[in-house]
Order: C-alpha cells, then sequence, then structure tokens
C-alpha cells in the first residue's frame, strides 16, 4: 500500500509498507503467548534504543497520555516542578501539572529561543523542586534543548530529570545510562509516541521510567490514576501475556516493526542520518530565501519552522502544496500565518525530500518568487552526503 501523499508535517510522519503490512496482520488474543513474545521484543527493543536497565511502558495512547504517565507516576500533588518551555509543547506540561495539582513554575523561552543555563540553574537555586521537564525537540518551534547542559544542572540540584522525545526519539540519542558530566547525572524519564520519529502510526505512548523514577513512583503510596499508573503495568510489561487492560494488539505488531527497522539502521547511524538531513534542509531552503525560526546553532534534526520571505499567503502556500501531494503543517502561536512547520523524521528517503523539494520550489515560483529547484536539490544532496560521511 504505497503512499499517496508525502505527509512531511511533524508527525504522524509517512509510514513504510513493512509497519503496514505488521499492523495487517491477523488480530490475535492479547494474551496470546505468539503475541506476547512480538511484544517482549518490541519492549526489549525500547529499552535497548533508550539504553535503561529500568521500565518500559507501551500503552494504548498518545504522546500526551505519557506526559501524563510521567509526571502523575513521579510527582506529588502539592509538590513543584519546573517547566523549561521552548514552546506550545513546553507549555502543554502546564495543563497537565495544573490537572494533577502539581505546583509549577514555568522557564518560558521567547518563541525560536532557548531558555538559558543561568535562568535554569538560577531557579532551581530556590530550591524546592522535585522534577524539571524539559522537552527535547518543541514541535512548535524547533528548537532543541541542550541535554549535556541541562541534564548536570537539574542533576546538582537534587531534581529528576523528564524529558519529553515525543519529536525526538529515535532521530536524537536519548541515553538513560549515560553519565551527563559526573556520576549519576542521568535522564529519569523519557516520555514518547509512536508517531513521530519512530515512524509508526498515531496510537502508543511510550514512556521509560529510569531507577530513581522507579524510586519517586514507590515512595507515593497511591497515584490519582488507575490507568497511567506504571504499578498497574509494570507486571504487565514484563509478562505481556498478562492481562491489565487490552493491548492495542494490531498498534504493538506495527510497533514491533517500527523497532526492528530501526535497529537494522542502527541507533547511532539513525541520529547521525537525522542530524544530515536537517543540515540539508535548512541549507537548502535557504537557497530559496527561507529561514528556520531556531538558529543553526539549536535548529532541531527532526523538524523545521520555515519562515516565509515576503508575499507569500500561507493558506494558499500550503493548499497549493496538498495539491501537489506534499502535507505540511501551518506554524503554530504567534507565527501562524508566518511560517509553515516541516516534518523530517523517521523512515524518509533522500528521493522524497528531494521531491518535497522541488515542489515547495513550483509552489514558491507561483507566487513569483523566482527560486532554482534543481539548485536547492543539489545543495540538499551535497549537503546530506558530506554530513553522513562524518
Ligand atoms: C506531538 C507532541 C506531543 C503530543 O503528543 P500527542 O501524541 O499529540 O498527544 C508532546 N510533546 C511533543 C514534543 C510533541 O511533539
Amino acid at each position: 500500500m504505497p503512499n499517496k501523499e508525502l505527509l512531511l508535517i511533524p508527525g504522524p510522519t509517512p509510514v513504510v509498507d513493512e509497519v503496514y503490512e505488521a499492523l495487517a496482520q491477523e488480530t490475535r488474543a492479547h494474551t496470546d503467548l505468539r503475541f506476547a513474545g512480538i511484544f517482549s521484543e518490541a519492549l526489549a527493543l525500547t529499552k535497548q534504543m533508550f539504553n535503561t536497565d529500568g521500565e518500559v511502558f507501551v500503552i494504548a495512547g498518545s504522546g500526551t497520555l505519557s506526559m501524563e504517565m510521567a509526571l502523575i507516576n513521579t510527582v506529588a500533588p502539592g509538590e513543584k516542578v519546573l517547566i523549561v518551555s521552548h514552546g506550545y509543547f513546553g507549555d502543554r506540561f502546564l495543563g497537565v501539572t495544573n490537572a494533577l495539582g502539581i505546583k509549577a513554575e514555568a522557564l518560558v523561552a521567547e518563541w525560536g529561543k532557548r531558555v538559558s543555563i543561568e535562568m535554569i540553574e538560577e531557579k532551581l537555586q530556590e530550591g524546592g523542586f522535585k522534577a524539571v521537564t524539559v522537552t527535547h525537540v518543541d514541535t512548535s518551534t524547533g528548537v532543541m534543548a541542550n541535554l549535556e547542559e541541562v541534564v548536570p544542572v537539574v542533576k546538582k540540584y537534587g531534581a529528576l530529570f523528564i524529558l519529553d522525545g515525543v519529536c525526538a526519539s529515535a532521530a536524537l540519542e536519548e541515553d538513560m545510562g549515560k553519565e551527563y558530566g559526573g556520576k549519576g547525572n542521568t535522564i529519569d524519564v523519557v516520555l514518547t509516541a509512536s508517531q513521530k520519529a519512530i515512524g509508526v502510526p498515531p496510537g502508543l505512548a511510550i514512556v521509560a521510567f529510569g531507577p530513581a523514577a522507579l524510586a519517586a513512583r514507590k515512595k507515593m503510596h497511591k497515584v490519582s490514576s488507575y490507568y497511567a499508573d506504571i504499578n498497574n503495568w509494570i507486571h504487565i510489561m514484563r509478562e505481556p501475556y498478562k492481562y491489565f487492560a487490552t493491548h492495542p494488539v494490531n498498534m504493538i505488531y506495527a510497533y514491533h516493526q517500527g523497532m526492528k527497522i530501526i535497529e537494522r539502521e542502527g541507533f547511532a547511524a539513525r541520529y547521525r542520518r537525522h542530524a544530515a538531513i536537517g543540515k540539508a534542509i535548512r541549507a537548502a531552503l535557504k537557497t530559496y530565501n527561507m529561514h528556520t525560526l531556531a538558529p543553526e546553532e539549536y535548529a532541531a534534526p527532526t523538524l523545521s519552522c520555515v519562515l516565509y520571505p515576503a508575499g507569500i499567503d500561507d493558506e494558499v502556500f500550503r493548499a497549493s502544496l496538498a495539491a501537489k501531494g506534499v502535507i505540511v503543517a501551518g506554524a503554530l502561536g504567534p507565527l501562524q500565518g508566518k511560517g509553515f512547520r516541516l516534518g523530517h523524521m523517521g523512515n524518509v528517503t533522500t528521493e522524497e525530500f528531494c521531491k518535497a523539494l522541488e515542489i515547495i520550489g513550483e509552489t514558491l515560483k507561483e507566487q513569483g518568487h523566482p527560486v532554482d529547484p534543481a539548485l536547492a536539490v543539489k545543495v540538499y544532496q551535497e549537503v546530506f552526503a558530506k554530513n553522513m560521511e562524518k
């Protein structure tokens, strides 16, 4: 079942045939041992990807459920978290904490900018933060967080480090076994979802808890959710033929296949490929006089918020792309109408990106911008190849 359209929004991302085929396998009982074997293998690959000896959870839901699971199992109502926000999805943690009765303070960057490490440290010095949430890549702005810098500071003040990887996991390294500049300076929770860089349709919430996060859950007697309580899932994830709530059987088949594809490519190779794609896309768009909102230093490998040159009508532009089979997303919040968001993650080929660049170029020409699509394609190919060599 070939894709009819090139879905270049920041998730869901294009689904390859192998994943569709897995999805279409016979639905078995959620307690079937053959199914459980496949699920266990998918969970083992997830653990490998996050390099954790903690626990991973893959349940029916979306990324927002993962955000909620991360917090509800580590921070009790009345306790305090610090939210580092680089846009719309960072801000979403305010909604989650508010719903859960968790106190929250947020450091909110101007859109396209990054919260400085000095501001984070200054805030943490006030004390009393149980956890800090950081969005690895904020999907509204294309701003990427700097883990090397932020993890050690958060750990210095004894807070749990919760990473929203929804727009990053499987495209950027998220290594929970890695010590960032000192012993015990690790990421404690990574939360993510199936439909972005993992390349599987939407429908799965994926969360990894390291030892310190699991210990935090243990200390809380109960949490105010039944479905999102990891205590109800730990023994199920160890033995997936057991029942707590019905597994999304076919989505697990698809996820298993998605993780096999990632393993086959190799985690490190996949991270390198995404870094190269990001650089190549940004360089190619520059030839169209289009720039990303985030500066090169912290522009995400997975998606770009691309600002229009003067004189482009957002709705006409995106509708015209869609008519040619390329689907991109509108910009959010204060940038609405001023740019578009282009996803460049998951199982998308160089040919597909080049085709998208050609179509973007043609569409710009229609709107009176004399650009050279062949040049953009050439720049993409050259920059991509150069960065894959390294
Ligand atoms: C998409 C996204 C979410 C929300 O995920 P849903 O699956 O839409 O609930 C959260 N955080 C980030 C960074 C995202 O990109």
